[in-house]
């Protein structure tokens, strides 16, 4: 393994190993977005520093959970309205046009995969999105605005017009099912790769953690990019200790 003390070795070795794959698989969480003003959960003024995340049956269960849920939602739009794809977000979406990558595996709710240029069934989503609502009972789908309008006229969160089962963004919270299409979807393209790169992600979040070491047990090259350590870094092939921009930033085309 090499540890890119050498910040430009490590750019430079990775641009080699992009050169070399055939099928490059990236695995991308919260921190590929914190350079477009989107916090990730566990930095230092990450979200979880200032709430406690809602578990999916407290949400179906309780409306002051949902009325919360949504108050936190609304109080980030400004943020999520504004954030643009970042460099990392651009790198990607470079490589993807070049053919390189087929599909991005994400943890991320913020829908900047699509937005750099990603066609939407090309991003598997781990954890869902946020930039819209569903029924939680029969998946109807809503946009923000329908939910904001009605919680501000009536006070509280409204329900499925067509079942009456709670609406919620269209997000995997804690306690809730993994969608079984995406995680079935990730672990085939996890497994045909030969270049995984995870991304900004603490590799704390299980299930979604475990695709890395899937692919390189099935023969992939592991990169690992992130800002701090994560537990898997001894079993990747390349870890680059670094800001994503500045990392990825070389490789963004037009
Ligand atoms: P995480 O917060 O656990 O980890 C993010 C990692 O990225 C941290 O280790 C942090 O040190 C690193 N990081 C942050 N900014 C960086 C930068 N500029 N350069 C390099 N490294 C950087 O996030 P996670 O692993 O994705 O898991 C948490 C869950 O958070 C995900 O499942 C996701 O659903 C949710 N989430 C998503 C968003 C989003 O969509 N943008 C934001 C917050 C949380």
């Amino acid at each position: 393994m090499l540890k890119a003390s050498d910040f430009h070795r490590g750019v430079e070795r990775l641009g080699e190993l992009i050169a070399e794959a055939r099928v490059i698989v990236p695995f991308t969480g919260a921190g590929i977005s914190t350079e477009t003003g989107i916090p990730d959960f566990r930095s230092p003024g990450g979200l979880w520093s200032r709430n406690r995340p809602i578990p999916f049956d407290e949400f179906v269960a309780d409306q002051d959970a949902r009325d919360e849920s949504w108050r936190r939602r609304f109080a980030m739009e400004e943020v999520f309205a504004a954030a643009r794809p970042g460099r990392g977000h651009r790198a990607l979406a470079t490589l993807y046009r070049a053919g390189k990558i087929p599909t991005v595996i994400t943890q991320n709710i913020d829908n900047l995969h699509q937005r750099s240029g990603f066609a939407a069934d090309d991003v598997i989503e781990l954890h869902g999105n946020t930039t819209y609502a569903r029924c939680v009972g029969c998946e109807a789908r809503y946009e923000l605005q329908w939910v904001k309008t009605r919680f501000d006229q009536e006070g509280y969160a409204p329900d499925c017009s067509v079942c009456g089962a709670p609406v919620k963004t269209a997000t995997i919270s804690f306690g809730q099912a993994m969608p079984a299409d995406e995680m079935r979807r990730a672990a085939e393209m996890s497994q045909r790769c030969d270049l995984f790169i995870a991304i900004g992600s603490s590799l704390v979040v299980w299930p979604a953690a475990g695709f890395p070491l899937m692919a390189k047990r099935a023969g992939a090259r592991l990169v690992i990019i992130n800002n701090e350590p994560t537990e898997q870094d001894e079993h990747a092939d390349l870890v680059i200790h670094q800001d994503i921009g500045e990392t990825l930033g070389p490789f963004v085309g037009n």
